[in-house]
C-alpha cells in the first residue's frame, strides 16, 4: 500500500515549471486509527540494530552465502547457540563451493550439536544444487529460492529481502507475535497465519525491505518479547492495538497444543578395555538421519525396559546405569534407559557398527540425545574402574 502511495506521489509530482499545488491538510488520526508505518521501524532499526556476524554493516552489501547459512542455522535455534557454529562453519567452509564439494560426513560433523539434522543434509544438498544448477549464485527471487532444498516460505522471503532487497514478507514466530499484537488478530495460530502474512506484506516497504525484515526480527526478539514486552520503547507503540487494550501478552492467540506421546527405549553403550565405543550410523532419511549413535532399541510408547537385554547388540554383562536420559524432540519426548557393557578386546563389531576410539568421538556427528547417553554411561564407566593399588612401601629389611 505504502509502495502504491509512494508511486502515486511520484506520478502526481508537478512537472518542472508548473506551480506547486496547495499542500493537502494533514490528517491527524485518533490513536486507535493510527497505522503502523515502515519508516518508524526503519528509524528505530538504524539506532538499535543488533550487530550480528552474518549481518552486513550499514552501507555494505549482504553476502547471500552468509545470509542463507545464518537463516538455516537460526531455524528453531537461538542466536547465542548459532554464533560459535556459524564462525566455525565459515572457517571450515568459507565459500558455497567449498561447502558443496565437502563430504557429507564433514558437514554433519560440523553441524553436530545444533539439532534438527535434516537442516544439515538439506544445507549440503542446497549448496550442491546452487553450484550445479545456478553457477554458484543463489536465485534472487522468493520463487527461485523456494525451489532449492531446505528453503521454505520464511527462509526464501528472508533471503530475498536481506540479500537481494526484494519486498518480501519474512514471517517467523517473532514476526507473527509482533503483527498479531499490532493488529489484534483475533484468530488463533496456526489458522491466522495467512492473515498475519498478508498484514505483514502490506507493511513491507519497497525501499530498504532487507532492513525492514531485519528490523522486524530485532523488534520481535528484543522489544516485543513473549512476556513483558517493552512497549514504551517500541516504535509502533502508538498504533499497536493490543497495547491500546492492555492485552499485549494475550497475543498471538494460540490453539490448544497437542503434546506428542512419551516414547521409551534402551541405549547400549559397549566399551572395550582400551575405551573404544560401539557406534553405528542412522539411516540417511528421517529423525536424526545420517547421525551417529550407540545401538538402541526401538523407541515406543509401550517399550518394556525390563526386557531391554533382548535388544542388546551382543551378549555381555549389561548393567543398567543410574538415571534416565530424557530428551524432547519436536513431536515427542523420549526417555532412554542406558545399559553399559564391557566388551572383550577382540570383540568384532556387529554388522553395520564400528568401534570408535574414545579420542575420535568428538569427530563423530553425535546428536545431543546421544551425547547425554554417553555422558551418563561414561561417568558410570569411570566410577567402575578399579582403584589403583598403592605401591607397598619398602621396609628396608
Ligand atoms: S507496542 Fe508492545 S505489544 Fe505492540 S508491537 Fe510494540 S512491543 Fe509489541
Amino acid at each position: 500500500m505504502k509502495a502504491v502511495r509512494a508511486k502515486r506521489r511520484m506520478a502526481e509530482a508537478p512537472a518542472p515549471g508548473r506551480p506547486e499545488p496547495a499542500p493537502a491538510p494533514v490528517l491527524v488520526r485518533p490513536a486507535t486509527e493510527a497505522k503502523p508505518q515502515a519508516t518508524d521501524l526503519l528509524v528505530w532499526y538504524d539506532r538499535h540494530r543488533r550487530d550480528l556476524p552474518w549481518r552486513a554493516r550499514p552501507g555494505d552489501t549482504a553476502d547471500p552465502y552468509r545470509v542463507w547459512l545464518s537463516e538455516i542455522m537460526l531455524q528453531q535455534t537461538t542466536i547465542a547457540a548459532v554464533r560459535p557454529y556459524f564462525a566455525a562453519f565459515l572457517q571450515r567452509f568459507p565459500t558455497l563451493e567449498a561447502l558443496a564439494a565437502a563430504p557429507s560426513e564433514a558437514v554433519m560433523s560440523a553441524w553436530a550439536g545444533l539439532g534438527y539434522y535434516s537442516r544439515a543434509r538439506n544445507l549440503h544438498a542446497c549448496a550442491q544444487a546452487v553450484v550445479a544448477q545456478h553457477g554458484g549464485r543463489f536465485p534472487d527471487t522468493e520463487e527461485g529460492l523456494r525451489s532449492l532444498p531446505g528453503i521454505g516460505a520464511y527462509t526464501a522471503a528472508a533471503i530475498a529481502a536481506i540479500a537481494f532487497e526484494r519486498p518480501a514478507a519474512a514471517v517467523d514466530g517473532n514476526v507473527e507475535r509482533v503483527v498479531s499484537r499490532l493488529f489484534r488478530v483475533d484468530e488463533p495460530i496456526p489458522a491466522a497465519k495467512p492473515a498475519i502474512r498478508a498484514l505483514t506484506q502490506d507493511l513491507v516497504p519497497t525501499d530498504r525491505p532487507g532492513d525492514f525484515a531485519q528490523g522486524l526480527m530485532d523488534l520481535g526478539s528484543t522489544i516485543c518479547t513473549p512476556k513483558r514486552p517493552a512497549c514504551a520503547l517500541c516504535p509502533w507503540m502508538r498504533p499497536c492495538r493490543a497495547r491500546q487494550a492492555g492485552l499485549q501478552e494475550s497475543y498471538p492467540l494460540k490453539a490448544p497444543k497437542r503434546e506428542g506421546l512419551l516414547r521409551r527405549g534402551a541405549a547400549f553403550v559397549a566399551v572395550k578395555p582400551d575405551g573404544a565405543i560401539l557406534l553405528r550410523t542412522r539411516l540417511p532419511k528421517g529423525l536424526l538421519g545420517g547421525m551417529a549413535e550407540v545401538p538402541t532399541s526401538e523407541w515406543r510408547g509401550d517399550y518394556d525396559v525390563a526386557k531391554a537385554i533382548l535388544d542388546a547388540p551382543f551378549e555381555a554383562r549389561w548393567r543398567r546405569a543410574t538415571g534416565i536420559v530424557r530428551h524432547v524432540f519436536t513431536h515427542f519426548p523420549l526417555e532412554l534407559t542406558v545399559l553399559v557393557g564391557r566388551a572383550e578386546a577382540e570383540e568384532a563389531p556387529p554388522e553395520g557398527m564400528r568401534w570408535t576410539a574414545r579420542a575420535d568421538l568428538s569427530a563423530e556427528p553425535l546428536p545431543k540425545v546421544m551425547k547425554k547417553v554417553l555422558s551418563l554411561a561414561l561417568g558410570e564407566v569411570h566410577q567402575d574402574r578399579p582403584k589403583p593399588r598403592r605401591a607397598k612401601r619398602a621396609t628396608g629389611a
